[in-house]
């Protein structure tokens, strides 16, 4: 008997053939236990027997039941008669707790009986992993089943309800399933389920970390905890440091799911079918996963597709109907039926301006693969105004007969408007741009350099350059040579500072330099680091030369004020200066420098200011100018005059704001002209020689006459008091008389003040026939004096216009004698008077003396002019006369009158 056939014997409870010989006890392999008629083990052999717990009350019969496990006392009840016939599995009492599964017969020995048993744990234990593998093998059958057919939305559920399931079957008080979470990257607890008692070892969605991936994935694995001492001590934790069990599920592409089992140990032999287990958890879930996933997308897909107005469209390779998404179709052609179209109407959907290169593009797409895309318009009639933009892309796919064309159709209608406003704004602004007299101009920033990127079109007739033209090396070499530096800078100061306004000049394509204002402005990114420069050019040439032209022209007028020999300043209207040249300076014996502050005033004397301020006074934007000699006293210094010319700036309400003046000294001139009027009065008074020495002649005649009548009345001796002082009084009146002649002659051969003072003509017209009359009389020349009967005032000197007078007197008397030796007829007379207006006073002084020759008339006021014989005449009376009332502000003029010459002396009146 083979050994394999013993063991089908034992299975099926066969009892041996051959039996065992009752009176000798082999060497059994099993367990043979002798028992009395009650049933009472009397003795026990067999290799089994070691493995049974010994009962130590040997003395006393121990019934079989007290060696059994509890459930096999329903095996053996009644007596062992009663058992006999029957196969007997019974379980015996091991060691540590465990149980001895035999499997026997009873036959009859001697007076009791004899129990002949096997051990059949090994069997059982067979059938046991049968059991559960095939209770693995339903269940994960079970699993995989639901959650295939299990709807999306129940997912979730059905999951927790397959953890349950397994959790049950297998004890496992925690139970839980982690996937890879979204991005691949992690572990992460899907599902859990746990028993109500059970603590909480995960929660849904947990995040596991990487301890995972330490474990190879191939196996099962277990967590042992001993001691505190663990190989995973990091996995340990996730299990609550208590027992665990792990089942990785591995698809094409590594371990994809691991299935934890808390607090529980699985037998090793069953470690094939825990991988069964999760992976029939785990492919259907991840496959489900992945449908949910994409059925997400799909949606999401068709709301994105839905919210653009886009959607695919399909074109079989041979065929001639194109297939559009459904979105797609409501968009394009609500009527529709179907989204299936020939390919004919899909084209006559688009507008006929587009359709021809839509359709062209397709066949170039069909026939040479060539990548589609373009944007076509559709062809609606209500449309017209705002059109309706599609972007038509398409590529082919696959090869042979699986070759297909797919592609999509974005509506473009906001983005196309958008970006024919913004093009129409753009080329306004363009437009604007060019015609700019400024150039615009944009430099990238490229590793501290700033290089040419866009110039507006302005630079064309500008410079004559285009932008391909100006490259970095191009534009140093336009600046001029004079700029280059200043360009340098400029660049600097913009990387530097952020903006830069600068000026230098670029040559044009001709050759010819403008000058080119530049401002610029440097545009940083977020990070402040520069990206680029925008600025602006603005041709500044005739604005700059002239300005230089200005500057030159400003610098010749102050060489020409500096080196002018005339005295040149400009001063406040309070007379303060504010610039005086050098001869002013060196006049005034100063320097330059000092002159501003000083006040013209501190050397005029208050009658001189008083004019002079009058006289600006009167100075307007209409007649800014005036001319006038003043004379200044200078301390320490000899009386000065100047002729001194004033021009009047005005602010832009007629304001006198500042005074240019520029003088001239006229001292000399002055003082040879005083010396002239001096030597014409000296020979003025030399002419009247004559007329005065008759002048004093007369009282001494007088007094002559007096004397000899007195002396003679003596010698007769009839002296009368009265008659004495009568002739002393006549002697005295003449003398008196004399001395005022010779008194005034005296005042009159003094120099003239210095100063004009305002007097009464009258009184000059008195002096000179105190002077001149006597002598006239003597002569036989009738002089008529009509007395004034006014009294007005002039400025000037008195002693000066008795001597215009005086010459007019001599003059006509020199007339009238002349013209008495032709006419001895002839009663010559002088005639005097005056008349005056609001302004002037006007003396005549007349004679008949038959006047001068008309060709003679406008030259008789010439220096040396005379027409009286050498030695006589000078020819300087009436030319100085005529200086000394010009010098007043008054005008000397002769005419030829009914008898004879007719002088006029004109003077303003103070
Ligand atoms: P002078 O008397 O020394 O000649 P003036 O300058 O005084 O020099 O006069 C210039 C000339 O004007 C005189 O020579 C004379 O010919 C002419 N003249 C001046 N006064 C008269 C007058 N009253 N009648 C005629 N001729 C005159």
């Amino acid at each position: 008997m083979t050994s394999g056939e013993k063991f089908f014997d034992r299975l099926l409870g066969r009892p041996p053939e051959v039996p065992i010989q009752t009176t000798q006890v082999p060497a059994y392999a099993g367990l043979q236990i002798d028992l009395d008629a009650l049933g009472r083990v009397l003795h026990i052999h067999g290799a089994l027997r070691h493995r049974l717990v010994k009962h130590t009350t040997a003395q006393q019969l121990v019934p079989l039941l007290d060696y059994l496990c509890a459930h096999s006392a329903v095996v053996i009840e009644g007596s062992p008669a009663d058992w006999q016939g029957q196969v007997l599995d019974l379980d015996f009492h091991g060691f540590a707790g465990s149980a001895l599964h035999t499997r026997g017969w009873l036959q009859p020995q001697g007076d009791g009986w004899r129990l002949l048993l096997l051990d059949i744990g090994d069997l059982l234990a067979h059938r046991q992993q049968a059991d559960t593998r095939e209770r693995h093998q339903l269940l994960s059958a079970q699993i995989s089943e639901r959650l295939r057919v299990c709807s999306l939305t129940r997912l979730p559920e059905v999951v927790q309800d397959n953890l349950h399931s397994i959790a049950q079957h297998f004890q496992v008080p925690c139970v839980a399933i982690a996937l890879l979470d979204e991005q691949d990257q992690g572990w992460q607890v899907h599902s859990q389920y746990r028993a109500f008692d059970a603590p909480l070892l995960w929660r849904d969605g947990q995040l596991l970390g990487g301890a995972l991936d330490s474990l190879g994935g191939t196996a099962p694995v277990h967590l042992t905890h001993n001691h505190g001492h663990s190989e995973h001590p990091r996995l340990q934790g996730i299990f609550g440091n208590a027992e665990g069990f792990l089942v990785p599920y591995r698809d094409d592409h590594g371990v994809a799911a691991w299935l934890l089992c808390g607090f529980f140990h699985a037998e090793d032999a069953f470690a094939r079918d825990w991988l069964q287990l999760a992976a029939a958890l785990a492919a259907p879930l991840l496959s489900r996963l992945r449908e949910q996933r994409h059925q997400q997308q799909l949606d999401r897909l068709e709301a994105l597709q839905g919210l653009l107005g886009t959607g695919w469209w399909e074109l079989p390779n041979h065929g001639e109907d194109i297939q559009l998404a459904p979105q797609l179709q409501q968009h394009l052609n609500p009527d529709a039926p179907t989204t299936r179209l020939a390919m004919a109407d899909w084209l006559l959907l688009f507008h006929p301006a587009d359709r021809q290169e839509l359709a062209s593009r397709l066949q170039d797409l069909q026939t040479l693969s060539k990548p589609l895309s373009t944007s076509v318009r559709l062809h609606r009639l209500d449309a017209a105004h705002n059109p309706v933009w599609y972007r038509v892309q398409g590529q082919a796919l696959g090869v042979g007969n699986n070759r297909r064309l797919i592609g999509f159709m974005l509506d473009i209608s906001d983005i196309k408007n958008q970006q024919q406003q913004a093009a129409a704004a753009h080329a306004r602004l363009d437009n604007l741009i060019a015609s700019a007299p400024a150039i615009i101009y944009v430099q990238r920033y490229v590793e501290g350099t700033l290089q040419p990127l866009f110039f507006s079109d302005s630079l064309l007739p500008l410079l004559g350059r285009t932008l391909a033209e100006c490259t970095p090396a191009s534009l140093i070499e336009w600046l001029h040579p004079d700029d280059r530096d200043l360009y340098f800078e400029r660049t600097r100061q913009l990387l530097r500072e952020g903006s830069v306004r600068s000026r230098y000049r670029v040559q044009d394509k001709l050759g010819n330099y403008h000058w080119l204002l530049d401002e610029a402005k440097l545009l940083r990114d977020d990070l402040g680091l520069p990206v680029e420069a925008v600025g602006l050019w603005l041709d500044v040439t005739e604005a700059t030369l002239a300005a230089e032209q200005v500057k030159q022209s400003e610098e010749r007028y102050r060489i020409l004020v500096e080196d002018s020999p005339a005295m040149i300043c400009r001063y406040r209207p309070d007379l303060t200066l504010t610039f005086g040249n050098t001869p002013l300076a060196n006049y005034l014996e100063c320097q330059p420098e000092q002159l501003p502050r000083l006040n013209l005033a501190d050397w005029l004397s208050d009658e001189q200011r008083a004019s002079f301020v009058q006289r600006i006074g009167q100075l307007s934007p209409e007649f800014p100018v005036s001319t006038a000699e003043i004379s200044l006293q200078l301390p320490g210094r000899a009386h000065a005059w100047w002729v001194w010319s004033d021009r009047g700036v005005f602010d832009e309400n007629g304001a006198l704001v500042e005074v240019q003046a520029v003088g001239r000294d006229n001292t000399e001139v002055r003082r040879s002209q005083q010396q002239l009027t001096q030597s014409a009065k000296m020979a003025t008074l030399g002419e009247m020689a004559t007329g005065l020495a008759h002048e004093i002649n007369q009282p001494l005649n007088v007094m002559r006459m007096a004397i000899a009548n007195v002396l003679k009345r003596l010698s007769s001796g009839e002296v009368q008091i009265d008659y004495l002082s009568e002739k002393l009084q006549r002697i005295d009146t003449q003398v008196q008389r004399a001395a005022r002649v010779v008194d005034h002659m005296r005042v009159f051969g003094r120099r003239s003040e210095i100063e004009q003072q305002p007097f009464d003509p009258a009184q000059a017209v008195e002096g000179t026939l105190s002077l001149l009359s006597e002598g006239l009389r003597g002569k036989g020349v009738d002089v008529r004096l009509t007395p004034a009967g006014f009294t007005v005032q002039v400025k000037g000197y008195v002693d000066q216009l008795e001597q215009v007078l005086i010459n007019l007197m001599v003059n006509a008397r020199d007339a009238l004698l002349s013209q008495r030796e032709k006419q001895p007829d002839l009663r010559p007379w002088i005639a005097v008077h005056s008349e005056h207006d609001a302004s002037h006073v006007r003396i005549w002084v007349e004679d008949n003396g038959g006047g001068i020759d008309p060709r003679l008339l406008e030259r008789i006021f010439e220096p040396f002019f005379t027409t009286k014989p050498i030695g006589v005449g000078t020819g300087l009376g009436l030319s100085v006369s005529y200086g000394i009332v010009e010098n007043m502000g008054g005008r000397l003029s002769v005419s030829n009158g009914e008898h004879g010459a007719q002088f006029c002396v004109e003077l303003p009146l103070a």
